[in-house]
């Protein structure tokens, strides 16, 4: 059967009806998610790993929660990793904190741990991507785990993170790295990309020359605000012009499987409103 999951990046402050006095909110947060009718949550470990020091019958809670209720887990991994930083210890720091969340991916049994990948710091591109690619065979040379490793598609274009940037990444490890494909990104880092409609197509044709991947993607949606710059911040989706039933309807008629994370500002109501959408399609 093709599907395609549903589901909020996190759950903190949210319509989720998650106790106070809740001694896993992780864990109750995806018996909730399934509930309401998702089948997806991302975990945000962006400001720090934070079940990484948690004891293992907390861990196996979340992973049997997900199994029993078919919610399908990733991770979002620390917003500080820069893989391409010129300072020892951001390398040293970016290592653990990937480190650090592919372990607990393996834990729980998240599928993907998604990575903002590292800056260009105004260097030469060519150099920037062997450099963060070498860092990378160091760090999947040290992992023993069957989580992988999601490249991001950014929002700007002073982060590493184009599509073409992650197919070199995706050719250079092909058993560790997979692509995130951030739809609101790839709209604002192109200062509205999709607004010519056949930029969805031509996007699509693009995904399409990885079918191993196509068949099975992580993605993320929300509206966004951009610039010249790029990705300014996130918004709901009917107050933004990412032309999101387009984009759906390319995943339906493509058959596409996988993960769609909603990072909108109203991250459940928002996933519920894709889900909506893409089942009348
Ligand atoms: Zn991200």
């Amino acid at each position: 059967m093709n599907k395609l999951n549903f589901g909020p990046a996190g759950f903190g402050g949210t319509i989720l009806e998650i106790p106070k006095n809740s001694k896993n909110p992780t864990a109750d947060a995806i018996l909730e998610v399934s509930k309401i009718g998702l089948s997806a949550m991302e975990i945000e470990f962006v400001r720090s790993v934070y079940l990484k020091n948690s004891v293992p019958e907390k861990k196996e809670e979340i992973k049997n929660n997900a199994i029993n209720s078919n919610v399908s887990l990733s991770i979002h991994a620390p917003y500080f990793i820069n893989l391409n930083a010129i300072e020892e210890h951001k390398i040293i720091n970016s290592h653990r904190y990937i480190l650090d969340s592919l372990n607990v991916g393996h834990e729980i049994g998240a599928k993907t741990i998604v990575c903002h990948i590292g800056y260009f710091l105004k260097q030469e591109p060519k150099k920037v991507l062997e450099n963060i690619s070498h860092q990378i065979s160091l760090i999947e040379d040290k992992y023993k785990g069957d989580t992988k490793l999601g490249i991001e598609l950014t929002g700007k274009k002073t982060q590493v993170g184009s599509i073409d940037e992650i197919f070199y990444f995706i050719d250079k490890h092909p058993k560790f790295v997979k692509p995130v494909i951030d739809f609101a990104h790839q709209h604002a880092r192109e200062n509205g990309y999709f607004k010519d409609k056949k930029n969805v197509s031509l996007f699509f044709e693009k995904l399409k020359s990885y079918p191993e991947f196509f068949k099975n993607l992580h993605m993320h949606m929300s509206g966004i605000a951009y610039g010249e710059k790029g990705e300014k911040h996130h918004l709901p989706f009917r107050e933004a012009d990412l032309p999101y039933k387009e984009i759906l309807a390319n995943l339906k008629d493509n058959k596409t499987t996988g993960t769609v994370i909603c990072e909108s500002p109203e991250i459940v109501e928002d996933a519920l409103f894709l889900k909506e959408i893409y089942e009348k399609l």
